[in-house]
């Protein structure tokens, strides 16, 4: 059994964030990722508890009054949150753990857990990242707008990552992700 590692995972939307952790998940052996609670509303072919614990406010608020959570922060006008007794558990049992979450919720995982690892997604430009979201088909031109903002912001703050990936081919930030998670993993 290798060490158990907390890795955080960020980047704006649309920079394929979760396709590289489901290739890095085929390509490891004890590798977990962490389902977090949100109050959004699920997008069509989510699945409540295993893209997101979709919830509604008061039960957010019971979870965020029980210390249920390792971190949570608001996003685009939702709230979520890591579930905190799952990850650290997982951690204990020497997962490799994942967590996709928001540049300030990172920041507050790292204060909690110095030894949590960093990595920071980049997408190839702005204009690459504009093209992603706007070809998804989910979002309105009004939340393309604000999740645009955001991604400003959070690139503003890929500096204080341990690792900055930068996803303009798929194969070899598959690679880039899986070599480092490993050299983590083995040390
Ligand atoms: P989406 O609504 O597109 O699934 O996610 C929006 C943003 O929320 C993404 O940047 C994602 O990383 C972030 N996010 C998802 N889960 C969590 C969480 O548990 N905590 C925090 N802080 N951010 C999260």
């Amino acid at each position: 059994m290798r060490k158990g590692n907390l890795f955080v995972i960020s980047g704006p939307s649309g920079t394929g964030k979760g396709t590289l952790v489901k290739r890095l998940m085929e390509r490891i052996p004890d590798g977990w990722v962490s389902v977090s609670a949100t109050t959004r509303d699920p997008r069509p072919g989510e699945i409540d508890g295993v893209h997101y614990y979709f919830m509604n406010d008061k039960r957010f608020d019971d979870l965020v009054g029980a210390h249920g959570f390792l971190e949570w922060a608001e996003v685009h006008g939702a709230r979520y949150g890591t579930l905190k007794r799952k990850v650290l558990d997982k951690v204990t049992r020497g997962k490799q753990v994942i967590l996709e979450i928001d540049v300030k919720g990172a920041f507050q995982v790292r204060k909690l857990v110095p030894e949590a690892v960093l990595i920071f997604i980049e997408p190839p430009s702005l204009e690459e990242l504009r093209r992603r979201l706007e070809g998804r088909g989910t979002e309105d031109a009004e939340t393309i707008e604000r999740r645009m903002k955001t991604a400003e912001w959070e690139l503003s703050q890929k500096g204080a990552y341990d690792m900055q990936l930068v996803n303009d081919d798929l194969e070899a930030a598959t690679d880039e992700l899986v070599a480092f998670v490993n050299k983590c993993a083995d040390e």
